[in-house]
């Protein structure tokens, strides 16, 4: 079966897409990431994409998700904003993956040493960025009612805002509320280590239907 078809997408599960991201992130860390034929394909997805996933992501030039996921040219739909924020230009986006496309998988995936987290915690305000900021803000509330280590608390402050954007893409877009409920999406929060390029996946809403899982793992603790 032709990896980029309608046929091979709608064979995969949400689960199965989550295996294939954490199997591509084991490759990507033991330096085992696979000799992509990027020319070949651009001739495989010439007329259609088949994208199973779709990720969002920081714009930090250190988590590009088709490096970390040893993922090629037309595998994930790449949604990347600083901060990995949500507003409502990227639920269409999401929504548009996983509706009309068919992305199996929702990613959001926040990154520890988090230049918008900093600077959102030092309260930075400058043109648009002060807004942008803003949007952070809620997650470094809540990470220091939990944390008081600086450390700590700079990675927990990337896990807490992982989960605020899950929240708000869950509770901003019926769309996706709807094929989460139907099984036909799985959604999954994770964190990339800089460090190390590990991923945490440490939120798996695909596992558990509907049940949030409250434990957060903090790296490098
Ligand atoms: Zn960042």
């Amino acid at each position: 079966m032709r990896k980029h078809s309608k046929e091979y997408l709608s064979n995969l599960t949400p689960a199965k897409c989550y295996e294939i991201l954490v199997e591509g992130n084991q490759r990507f860390i033991n330096n085992l990431s696979r000799d992509h034929d990027h020319l070949d394909m651009v001739n495989e997805t010439r007329e259609r994409q088949f994208p199973f996933a779709v990720v969002l992501s920081c714009m930090d030039s250190r988590t590009s998700v088709e490096l970390i996921f040893d993922q090629g040219l037309g595998d994930l739909f790449s949604i990347r904003v600083a901060g990995n924020i949500v507003n409502e230009d990227i639920l269409a986006s999401i929504e548009y993956a996983v509706k009309y496309v068919g992305s199996k998988l929702l990613v959001v995936l926040g990154h520890t040493e988090c230049g918008a987290i900093n600077s959102a915690k030092k309260s930075v305000k400058d043109g648009n960025i002060t807004g942008l900021l803003n949007r952070i803000k809620p997650a470094i509330t809540k990470a220091m009612l939990e944390e008081d280590d600086e450390r700590l608390f700079s990675d927990k402050v990337s896990y807490t805002n992982v989960e605020n954007s899950l929240e708000e893409i869950i509770s901003g877009s019926k769309i996706v509320r709807d094929l989460f409920a139907k099984g036909e999406i799985g959604i999954v929060g994770a964190v990339y280590n800089v460090e190390n390029g590990m991923v945490d996946f440490f939120k798996n809403l695909t596992a558990k239907k509907q049940s949030m899982i409250p434990t957060l793992q903090v790296v490098n603790a």
